[in-house]
């Protein structure tokens, strides 16, 4: 059962009036083409915006539209994704700009259910395309409009919870009824990223202090809740830089699926937890540093060897490379990190 709301605790018409007024401006907002949009949510996700504007007019630049990344070669575009990590992102965008090309004759489907049927368009990608490019009356759902919910019907209900999500995707489905959806979207994600922030909300300038459930109960410090998630898989690894007598680095690419699938990484190898310590101690060339890289669904642990002599013949998936010819090849950001922290030229 729904909640049904009074027309005057229906947040719509305040939050689009506050962001005509406060609404940041992005490049991505001055624009109605599904293709920009699309590339530039995809881009955002798990990348803070200060940082993925570069990448998206770097992206845009190359491919500037849906016919020119469905053309390219898959691993063109994981060098213009290099950096930016969770890289089947970038091979679902390539599968995905094939299929408008191919079966949709290079046109977006205009709503968001028929969206969500190509790879890697989930329900907040494809509910975002079909708001921003298509005025869908649909909600979008972000991290920041969860917490904005959670504290405008002080509920506390975990927010990470698929039948939360759900239940306020009803709930912000009906509040765009009727209205201007992309601005209430672009709105609502903005209030809840510079005004209702996890910490000291803005609560005496947000435009729905009168409606806000969380501000008159004065929970605004409880809310969101979130369920505790169960504790991270650690998985060790040995990296290894190896060089030939000209001074080429030996690299080789990954499987094209799975984690990093397609991009090129330097030799390496997993190891037991248990022995992680006893074998780090063991290994033969120089022990140059640890770290970690986070992953999705695991830590990464791992330590860095210069060796001085390969670890057997040349497989089919390795090769040597001078720094000049590194260049043409897309590496994961972990190991780009690791080659910067070891100083490799
Ligand atoms: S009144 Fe405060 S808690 Fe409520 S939505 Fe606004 S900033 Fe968030």
């Amino acid at each position: 059962m729904i909640a049904q709301f009074a027309p005057m605790n229906i947040p719509g018409p305040l939050i689009l009036e506050w962001y005509a007024r406060e609404g940041r401006k992005l490049p991505w907002r001055d624009t109605t083409d599904p293709y920009l949009i699309w590339i530039a949510e995809v881009v955002l996700q798990q990348t803070r915006i200060a940082q993925g504007i570069s990448y998206y007019y770097r992206f845009i630049g190359r491919f500037p539209d849906v016919r020119s990344l469905a053309e390219a070669e898959m691993d063109e575009v994981l060098k213009y994704w290099e950096g930016l990590g969770y890289y089947s992102r970038a091979r679902n965008l390539h599968a995905a700009a094939q299929s408008i090309v191919n079966e949709y004759g290079g046109e977006f489907p205009t709503h968001y259910k028929a969206l969500m049927k190509l790879k890697g368009i989930g329900p907040y990608t494809a509910r975002a395309i079909g708001s921003f490019a298509f005025g869908n009356a649909t909600g979008v759902i972000d991290g920041n409009v969860l917490r904005v919910m959670s504290r405008v019907l002080g509920d506390a209900s975990p927010v990470n919870q698929q039948r939360t999500r759900e239940r306020f995707q009803e709930i912000i489905d009906q509040w765009v009824q009727g209205i201007d959806s992309r601005g209430f979207n672009h709105g609502i994600m903005d209030l809840g990223s510079v005004l209702c922030t996890p910490t000291k909300p803005g609560c005496m300038i947000c435009p729905l202090e009168g409606i806000c459930e969380a501000r008159q109960q004065g929970t605004t410090h409880l809310l969101p809740v979130k369920e505790k998630k169960a504790a991270r898989r650690i998985r060790f690894f040995f990296f290894y830089l190896i060089r030939n007598a000209e001074g080429d680095l030996l690299i080789r690419q990954r499987p094209p699926k799975g984690v990093w699938g397609g991009l090129w990484e330097i030799p390496n190898r997993e190891v037991a937890p248990e022995s992680w310590e006893k074998r780090k101690q063991q290994q033969e060339g120089v022990f140059l540093f640890s770290g970690k890289h986070v992953f999705t669904h695991f830590d990464m642990q791992y330590a860095v060897f210069d060796l001085a002599e390969g670890l057997g013949p040349l497989r089919g998936d390795e090769l040597y490379v001078s720094p000049e010819q590194r260049e043409r090849y897309a590496f994961p950001r972990a190991v780009l990190n690791m080659l910067e922290e070891a100083q490799v030229r």
